[in-house]
């Protein structure tokens, strides 16, 4: 199967998966999607249910990367799934209202990201002896947190990739702070960014398309990639664990293998949710997929209104992690429902006004498959907090942001079908605010390790390894750049 750019849709530029792997964003600055979307039925679920997770995720790999065997992708899924994992990949908690909690951060970052970062680096690694690429690649990430420390773990010591990350200053929890500051390994940089996640965002994408740049690195035989949602070997993981949970669900015997469900998700970037639809688009039972945001609600607008404006004010919030005015992976929706020149056309609106307005036909199609909803931060406490009262769970800000969203959703739509709530992160990578929502405090609130003790005696629930280990470690990185100072670290790199 080949692949295109967003924006274009022409024989000169299509490429195999493991270059699509390679490049990240296409030449033209879209990215790059694949040229149909295979198709899967019942008996396809049926045949993955007597499957492990590793398993079911080189199957549906497969249909996609198209150019590695099954052998190499069960191999590379062999070696992300098997080894740092907590006990399992993904887990479902039941809950009341038909809600399934899909918890996706029982890897070694604790969040969701380490799902597909586990396994790109090593679906990298064998694109480059496919494409007999001798340079080494500079992974660049700019990250409101979780995706940082995931690329940073995946990244790790593996020969011929090094590893930069850009994160907001002032953008993430101290927890993910911590947790990137003391990051192991000899090939791996971080820097924080004076300014919000799309100032770092801006400035590595600013990077990638700079041809001084390009022809610096060149010379220090290197060339730059990218570990953002943007990349295809992101995108493509994520769809697996749809259909593993789906599976996982059939094989309780809490839905019957066909029966639709609903899926709600904690939305920033726009990858997780668009996973999702791509489940759908393939044949997966899925009815409705709820988009849940928080205060920086640009998605619940345009999901509803077909217009989508950034001219607004940027709220940090407890869930930084979908702080984002531009969803980068929309533009992958924009094409699906609108075709490559009118996404080109949308994104250019974007880029020289800050807004853009789709067409009727594709808002309907849109509204077909996606609802949306908003939390507030006192939504988001209130969720935390009942969620926890009344059922015993305990869940992170961005996790309850999509619980306040399945509630709104209940309320307006009923209950009748099961509702995959996906689960983002761990409680305790943003343990201050989970526990202030509980009205619970720390002898020292200043004191992570206080609140993370705090946290997990007052809910009886254990604090994960990666994060109990985070206290004895050193810190590696403490660098602060101006954002014009981006460009000039990474040549020094
Ligand atoms: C990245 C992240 C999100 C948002 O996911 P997208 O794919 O960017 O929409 C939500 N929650 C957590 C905890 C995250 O790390």
């Amino acid at each position: 199967m080949n692949y295109f750019s967003t924006r274009a849709k022409t024989r000169e530029n299509e490429k195999t998966a493991s270059q699509v792997i390679i490049r990240g964003l296409a030449d033209d600055g879209g990215l790059y999607m694949p040229e149909n979307i295979p198709q899967i039925d019942g008996g396809f679920i049926k045949g993955l249910c007597g499957l492990k997770y590793y398993e079911r995720a080189a199957k549906a790999l497969s249909l996609f990367l198209t150019d590695y065997t099954e052998q190499e992708l069960l191999s590379c899924a062999d070696m992300a799934y098997n080894y740092t994992f907590d006990g399992y990949n993904t887990k479902i908690s039941p809950l009341k209202d038909g809600v399934r909690m899909l918890e996706l951060w029982h890897g070694p970052t604790c969040a969701f990201k380490d799902m597909a970062l586990q396994i790109m680096p090593k679906l990298l690694s064998k694109a480059l002896e496919k494409t007999g690429e001798q340079k080494t690649a500079l992974i660049l990430v700019a990250t409101s947190g979780d995706t940082g420390k995931a690329a940073l773990e995946g990244y790790k010591d593996v020969k011929g990739i090094k590893i930069a990350v850009f994160y907001p200053q002032n953008g993430v929890s101290r927890m993910q702070k911590l947790q990137m500051a003391t990051q192991e390994g000899q090939n791996v940089s971080v820097f924080a960014i004076i300014g919000n996640f799309d100032d770092a965002q801006s400035g590595v994408k600013a990077i990638f398309s700079s041809e001084s740049v390009k022809k610096a690195l060149e010379e220090k035989n290197t060339f730059l990639s990218s570990a953002n949602s943007i990349n295809w070997g992101r995108l493509a993981p994520q769809i697996a664990y749809y259909i593993s949970a789906y599976c996982d669900l059939v094989n309780e015997k809490d839905i019957t293998n066909g029966e639709k469900v609903n899926i709600t998700v904690p939305t920033g970037n726009f990858g997780n949710i668009f996973a999702a639809y791509i489940a759908k688009l393939m044949g997966l039972p899925v009815n409705k997929l709820i988009c849940a945001s928080n205060s920086n609600n640009i998605l619940t607008d345009f999901l509803s209104t077909g217009i989508y404006d950034r001219n607004r004010k940027f709220y940090t919030t407890m869930s930084p992690s979908m702080d984002i005015l531009i969803s980068s992976n929309l533009e992958r929706l924009l094409y699906l429902v609108a075709g490559p020149e009118k996404t080109a056309f949308y994104m250019k609106e974007l880029s020289e006004k800050g807004r853009y307005e789709v067409d009727k036909s594709a808002l309907d199609k849109i509204k077909e498959t996606f609802c949306a909803y908003f939390a507030t931060e006192d939504e988001c406490r209130k969720t935390i907090k009942e969620t926890f009262d009344e059922q015993n769970y305990l869940c992170d800000t961005h996790t309850a942001v999509a619980m306040s969203a399945a509630e709104k959703f209940k309320n307006e739509h009923g209950c009748a079908k099961k509702n995959i709530v996906v689960s983002t992160a761990s409680p305790y990578k943003f343990a201050p605010d989970v526990l202030s929502s509980l009205g619970r405090s720390a002898k020292n609130p200043d004191d992570d390790k206080d609140v993370i003790n705090a946290l997990s005696e007052y809910t009886k629930t254990a604090v994960p390894k990666p994060i109990s280990e985070l206290f004895g470690k050193k810190i590696r990185f403490d660098k602060v750049l101006e954002k014009t100072e981006m460009q000039s670290s990474v040549l020094e790199l």
